[in-house]
């Protein structure tokens, strides 16, 4: 990794750099930064690599059925170029099984089938614990207008039922997912452009004969369980298939 290279920003997962033209940006996937398990840390250091490899997938995929998105091409093992997006501060979850703070909020059992797919809105703030909020909050706000949520809300239904698909084909269900949106601006046009990652960071995966979780669910366990069931998820997507020798010899 270059150190010439301006940070612009650095989050919980990833670190964004100046790209080689204006308008680009590079994408850095970290690994957890909560190693409990020191004796893990050669596996644990695979997440970023894993999790670089399934967004480049998804992102490639959803770009052929024209869902635009910020991805341009993978770098190397942890980076990605992107578009460099304006990004409206929202987090766009998808739901289709209940789980999470949804089952918590509604009394619904985990893993219980929802009447229809299900869209929520939180606002992206740490400081707030990224709140839910509604549409009226966000128009009210101005984080994003009318016809964005709507472009955000058709988006977000057609990445879940390309997900859906992809992941059930491999014997996993997609429970729920989240996504993140930016303008593309062109002149005083803005489009509305699928943005972030698509990884089991951002998914919430089980195994579809035994609901096992095959996400970061599992965190409170051990972290090298995790990281393996991330290596499950790129194996069965038929992607890395060379990951376990990869992380055995370390990564940088
Ligand atoms: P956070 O802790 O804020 O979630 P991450 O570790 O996920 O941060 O780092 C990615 C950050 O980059 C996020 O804040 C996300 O909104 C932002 N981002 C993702 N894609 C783009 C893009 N194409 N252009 C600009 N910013 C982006
Ligand atoms: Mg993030």
């Amino acid at each position: 990794m270059s150190t010439r290279r301006k940070k612009i920003y650095e989050g919980k997962a990833k670190i964004l750099y100046e790209g080689p033209e204006p308008g680009t940006l590079i994408q850095y996937f970290k690994d957890d930064a909560t190693p409990f398990n020191t004796e893990k840390k050669t596996i644990l250091e695979g997440k970023g690599v894993i999790n670089n490899r399934i967004s480049e997938y998804f992102m490639t995929r959803l770009n052929t059925i024209g869902v635009q998105n910020h991805f341009i091409k993978r770098l190397n093992l942890r980076e990605q170029l992107i578009r460099e997006l304006e990004i409206i501060p929202l987090e766009v979850v998808v739901r289709n099984v209940a789980a999470g703070s949804l089952s918590q909020r509604l009394g619904l059992p985990e893993g219980q089938a929802l009447p229809r797919s299900i869209i929520e809105f939180y606002l992206k703030d740490d400081k707030l614990g990224d709140p839910m909020v509604t549409e009226e909050h966000i128009t009210a706000f101005n984080w994003a207008s009318t016809q964005e949520i709507d472009d955000m809300m058709a988006l977000s239904l057609r990445v879940n039922d390309f997900l859906s698909g992809a992941f059930g084909a491999v014997g996993i269900t997609l429970i729920d997912f989240k996504v993140e949106f930016g303008r593309l601006w062109e002149n005083d046009f803005a489009r509305v452009i699928l943005a972030d990652e698509i990884s089991p960071d951002s998914c919430r995966l089980w195994d579809a004969q035994t609901n096992e979780k095959l996400d970061k669910d599992r965190v409170h366990r051990d972290l090298g369980d995790v990281i393996e069931s991330y290596a499950e998820v790129a194996r069965r997507l038929g992607i890395m298939k060379e990951m376990p020798t990869v992380i055995q010899g370390g990564l940088h």
